[in-house]
């Protein structure tokens, strides 16, 4: 799960994928998202009262760069010249 920033309309499906993964069985999950927001991915994540199987672990993205690899590529996260919670952060 890559969440690029917490606007609604890049983060309110977490509330419904967090639970679905555990009704699927989905063994372990991986979530990227700003190190910024991990107060609004936590609220976001336990929004709701479920049985949570699914190992999800948390990898808050502090700076530019590679984040991982795998099968399906590289993936790098870079600043977003993109206003966020009433502050706008420039690209670099
Ligand atoms: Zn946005």
């Amino acid at each position: 799960m890559c969440l690029t920033h917490f606007h609604g309309d890049h983060c309110l499906g977490v509330p419904g994928i967090v639970p679905r993964m555990s009704l699927d069985g989905v063994a372990s999950a991986v979530a990227h998202y700003p190190a910024t927001g991990a107060r609004y991915f936590d609220r976001l994540r336990h929004a709701s009262v479920f049985h949570a199987t699914t190992e999800l672990a948390e990898q808050p993205v502090e700076r530019d760069g590679r984040i991982t690899s795998g099968p399906f590529g590289e993936l790098w996260a870079r600043r977003l010249d993109h206003p966020v919670g009433g502050v706008r952060i420039p690209a670099r």
